[in-house]
């Protein structure tokens, strides 16, 4: 069988590129590689995106998304891309589980936080050590709290853990924020927040859950071992510097910048009948409204780029 349209991530401009494409009435797949939702499934509160007034959090959000997508009838499965040929007139993506054929392809793969990657770090996932503050910051209440990274990401995460955690200390490799002035200014001011520059996290250690971490000053060289105060046994490391794009699948086939695929305003890379859409993609703002957008246009461009290979009056959902 050969799909009109395979959409290659469930974030939000995956299902908002599967809801136009299926309404359209082409034949949709989506694919994802664990479930649907994307990074905004860790947030609990998205007050930003137009219309979420009574503040649904990302699961609802997302749950409503997917819905939607069923109820116009594109196909979902579950499978992890390995490899791509995406020249010719019908792409071929290859899955850990099966062989999909398309004419059209949209990449939604979004962008995973990064990690530290230091030893302890990864196995101490959901141990003490997290990437999503709002998904976490209740576990560590009255509790100290170690924020890695000098970013907006890092100090507005740092100042809604502050809310939870006794002490929230900002772990910086440098001596100076990289976050915008307004941000660090009620960084500054907040009694709760403590800032160790200079530093960097070298090693994070203990028996099932967080116990210790090494931090290493990068201009003495000096390595200090951080313990957890003996009444809490643990403390909270919450790494946020900054986000991989999630493109290795597309290295040397699709121009990227900063790892991020470079498209035109209509989505389009650079092979025909291949389109990106949502944080994958470099531009200015990573936000759900944008990601939905990017999807919709990727969407009805692909009906479009379709209907010049076939010539079948197809002129885009535009209702
Ligand atoms: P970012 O701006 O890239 O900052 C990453 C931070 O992590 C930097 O301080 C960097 O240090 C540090 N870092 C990077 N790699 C590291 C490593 N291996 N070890 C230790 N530290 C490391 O990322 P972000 O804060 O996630 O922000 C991403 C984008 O979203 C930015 O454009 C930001 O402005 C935007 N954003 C905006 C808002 C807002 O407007 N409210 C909120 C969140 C994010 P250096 O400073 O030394 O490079």
């Amino acid at each position: 069988m050969i799909y009109d349209v395979i959409i290659i991530g469930a974030g939000p401009a995956g299902l908002a590129a599967g809801l136009y494409a299926s309404r359209a009435r082409l034949n949709t797949l989506i694919l994802e590689k664990e479930k649907a939702g994307g990074q905004i499934v860790t947030t609990d509160e998205v007050a930003n995106y137009p219309g979420s007034i009574e503040n649904a959090g990302g699961p609802s959000l997302i749950k409503r998304m997917v819905d939607q997508v069923d109820e116009f009838g594109a196909e979902r499965k579950i499978d992890t891309i390995k490899e791509v040929e995406l020249e010719g007139e019908i792409k071929v993506l290859k899955g850990e589980k099966d062989e999909y054929k398309t004419k059209t392809v949209i990449i939604a793969t979004g962008a995973v936080p990064r990690a530290i990657g230091c030893p302890g770090e990864k196995e101490l996932v959901g141990r003490g050590v997290s990437y999503c503050a709002t998904c976490d910051a209740a576990f560590f209440e009255d509790m100290e709290v170690y924020v890695v990274g000098g970013g907006d990401t890092a100090v507005e995460e740092g100042m809604y853990l502050a809310k939870f955690a006794r002490k929230v200390t900002i772990i910086h490799r440098r001596d100076e924020l990289r976050a915008a002035k307004s941000i660090q200014e009620k960084a500054f001011a907040n009694e709760k927040m403590a800032f160790m520059w200079d530093s960097v996290v070298t090693e994070i250690k203990g028996d099932g859950i967080v116990e210790s971490m090494v931090v290493k000053n990068v201009k003495t060289g000096e390595e200090t071992e951080v313990f957890a105060d003996e009444d809490d046994g643990t403390f909270g490391i919450f790494p946020f510097i900054g986000f991989l794009p999630a493109t290795e699948l597309f290295d040397g086939i699709i121009p990227m910048e900063g790892g991020y695929i470079k498209t035109d305003e209509d989505m389009k890379t650079n092979i025909p009948g291949v389109f990106a859409a949502g944080d994958v993609r470099v531009k200015s703002l990573r936000q759900v409204v944008t990601a939905t957008a990017d999807g919709a246009i990727a969407a009805v461009q692909a009906g479009k780029y379709i209907d010049e290979l076939e010539g079948t009056g197809y002129a885009g959902d535009s209702k």
